[in-house]
């Protein structure tokens, strides 16, 4: 069987290009190709001898994704695709046009077992985890997008379906190959990744010496509502996963985000915007309100815009760093999973 060459590193190009009779430097030239030039068929390298292209062809693959759906805000601002790979496996990829650049946020797993139930992700389960160049080829596939307007992507954060440090090797090649030069030679100050807390793989992110931006998925300041909203907690309590984000901002320098969906009627009161004031009071980090997207299976709502604004006022009265995400692609369900759903529901045929 042939072997994929797409989401492997440069040296690792060399190590199996070198024994079928490629030169080294092969590797900088397939990897220019692929990863900068957004090339995926060895018959187009044309800076590389004919033969050589063939004797490619003969032994590997360049495995990327395929585009199933796509879905444009009235606005133009957002995109959202459904990505398939090989296997049939699909995913969602959002691009998020921002007046600071052009974010993508990409999934790390196909579906999540982690059960949140605020997110239309986790209501098939997890079929499997994505390679780092399954990952990779989402970011690839919209700077593809992104050409005819003379732009790439900006910033990525991992923050789609799955919980990206259950699937860590991957993800964690993922960011490393998003930074090298050959790459896509994107600071590590660019990426975020967003976790629901799972506290010994935080510990040992923080380790990997990669200034990323840690993003931590709290959304209540009590044990037992987030027990409600997100089963991690049984594992990892409040108490645990802001201990985490200490030990992450400590060793990296990086201030941690704090995710808090506002879920009306749950978590949304003001003694909850005061709890969690008083949790994270001198802890470096930020705050992200996100008022919840509203998930018709689950019967979760979204509160009113002044108790969104009463809850951020608390925060910053008590000197919370503190946003509130604006919502985008509200009308191409942007929330994560959703459109995943709907083509498990109903396949599409223009694969
Ligand atoms: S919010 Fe994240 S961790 Fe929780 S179920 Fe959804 S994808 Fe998984």
């Amino acid at each position: 069987m042939k072997k994929n060459i797409f989401g492997l590193y440069r040296e690792e190009i060399e190590a199996i290009i070198t024994p079928i009779g490629l030169e080294r430097y092969r590797a900088a030239q397939i990897s220019e190709w692929m990863y900068q030039r957004g090339v995926y068929c060895f018959q187009d390298m044309t800076n590389l001898p004919l033969p050589k292209r063939m004797l490619l062809a003969q032994n590997f693959t360049i495995d990327t994704a395929h585009l199933k759906l796509e879905q444009h805000s009235s606005d133009k601002k957002t995109s959202k695709l459904l990505l398939a790979f090989d296997d049939g496996a699909a995913i969602e990829t959002v691009l998020m046009r921002q007046p600071y650049g052009n974010s993508v946020c990409v999934s790390s797993q196909v579906g999540c077992n982690m059960g949140c139930i605020f997110c239309a992700s986790t209501l098939h389960g997890a079929a499997r985890n994505l390679s780092a160049g399954e990952i990779l080829a989402q970011v690839l596939y919209i700077n593809q997008m992104l050409k005819p307007d003379d732009m790439t992507v900006n910033n990525i954060v991992i923050m789609g379906s799955g919980e990206p440090l259950n699937n860590y090797d991957h993800v964690v090649k993922f960011i490393r190959l998003c930074h090298q030069e050959y790459c896509l030679n994107l600071s590590y100050r660019s990426i975020t990744l967003s976790t629901c807390g799972i506290v010994p793989a935080i510990d040992r992110l923080a380790a990997e010496g990669l200034p990323i931006t840690l993003s931590i998925s709290l959304h209540a300041t009590d044990d037992s509502t987030r027990t409600k909203l997100m089963p991690v907690n049984r594992q990892y309590s409040v108490s645990e996963v802001i201990a985490a984000g200490d030990r992450y901002s400590k060793t990296t320098g990086r201030r941690v985000t704090y995710e808090y969906t506002l879920i009306a009627g749950i978590n949304d009161g003001p003694v909850h915007a005061k709890q969690l004031a008083d949790l994270l009071r001198g802890h470096l980090c930020n705050v992200n309100l996100i008022p919840v997207n509203n998930v018709p299976e689950r019967g979760l709502h979204r509160p009113p815009l002044s108790t969104v604004a009463q809850f951020e006022q608390t925060l910053l009265h008590n000197k919370i760093n503190v946003t509130v995400r604006k919502e985008m692609g509200s009308d191409i369900q942007a929330a994560c999973g959703q459109l995943r759903n709907e083509s498990l529901k109903k396949p599409y045929i223009n694969r």
